[in-house]
């Protein structure tokens, strides 16, 4: 590579590569290159989405019933797994890692929190809004890992896609995980962005110790399973050396716990946030003691799941621009 690149040209050749397009072929050829394909053979699309419908259609069934998921939530997440599993299985394993340790989290002394829970906007049942703030930016990450995949040769890029992914998935977990045990915690909550001052418990924005340790620890489990599965099945990062990947990995714990972070602020600026006209506590919801809610700052239109799906978007391609400079190295 020539050293008279600036900054951006060598961003451009990270996104394009060296040598593509790759030449173009049909659809049987780019369904021969896909890990199915690969792992079981001709049939292997065919044995791939049996395995998809096969597992996915039992645990959403189980989560309908369990009331973790509404209906359509239950579809949409149902149809991001099939995705996630048929464009690779690390994207589902990791999503995966997130339902289960969210869904265990949520029915985590769940008496306890009930109080709490009359400030958020929704409750335990998870609806198809808070499942797109959670599964679309990773979604947006997987369909670009596919499609440099199959379209051109640059393994650099492929590969940072991944690494967004791990860490935007990171960042929605270190939400969850910092919300559910923050809001357990005994202590007042600090202010993210004004840390002398204590906020009520279960505030957007609120922050604890307890909390924010849980946060790191959310980010850390999906990048810890990323890593397994990266120790024990070699293909998902392929040709490139282990210390970038042992670098890289890591480093989207740190991302996914920025994420959380960013999430906060955005809960205590942007986010709506509303005061009840008869009882006068404050809330995220749009109705309290059967009256609408007087707004106290944010964006009226700006909700929770908007802040979820901003900061871990942001956060994924903060990661993905950091994975495609490094690699240059
Ligand atoms: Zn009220």
């Amino acid at each position: 590579m020539p050293h008279n690149r600036n900054p951006f040209e060598l961003f451009l050749f990270t996104l394009v590569g060296p040598d593509v397009p790759k030449n173009w072929c049909g659809l049987k050829e780019m369904i021969g290159e896909m890990w199915f394909s690969q792992v079981f053979g001709q049939w292997g699309w065919l044995i791939a989405l049996s395995i998809a419908i096969g597992v996915n259609v039992p645990i959403f069934v189980w989560a309908r019933i369990k009331r973790h998921l509404t209906l359509f939530a239950c579809l949409m997440a149902g149809f991001f797994g099939i995705a996630y599993w048929i464009i690779h299985p690390i994207f589902y394993v990791l999503l995966f890692a997130f339902f289960i340790s969210s869904s265990i989290l949520t029915n985590y002394r769940k008496k306890d929190k009930k109080d709490i829970q009359d400030k958020f906007e929704k409750g335990g049942e998870r609806d198809t809004s808070q499942v797109l703030a959670n599964g679309l930016g990773g979604f947006i990450f997987a369909v670009g890992y596919l499609l440099t995949f199959l379209l051109t040769t640059n393994i650099i890029i492929s590969n940072a896609f991944i690494f967004a992914f791990i860490a935007t998935i990171g960042t929605v977990n270190a939400d969850t995980w910092g919300t559910e045990i923050g809001i357990l915690s005994n202590d007042q909550p600090y202010w993210i962005l004004n840390l002398s001052k204590k906020v009520d418990r279960g505030t957007s924005g609120g922050v604890s110790l307890k909390g924010t340790a849980a946060s790191f620890i959310g980010a850390l489990i999906v990048t810890l399973v990323a890593l397994l599965i990266e120790i024990f099945w070699k293909s998902p990062v392929p040709d490139v050396s282990t210390w970038q990947i042992y670098l890289f990995i890591p480093l989207t714990s740190i991302f996914g716990f920025i994420g959380g972070i960013i999430d906060s602020m955005f809960g205590a600026s942007i986010q709506g946030f509303f005061e009840c006209t008869v009882c006068g506590k404050g809330t995220e919801k749009r109705e309290h003691c059967g009256e609408p809610t007087k707004l106290l700052r944010g964006n009226e239109w700006f909700r929770n799941d908007h802040v979820n799906f901003s900061a871990s978007f942001i956060v994924g391609i903060l990661m993905f621009g950091v994975s495609c400079f490094a690699f240059l190295l």
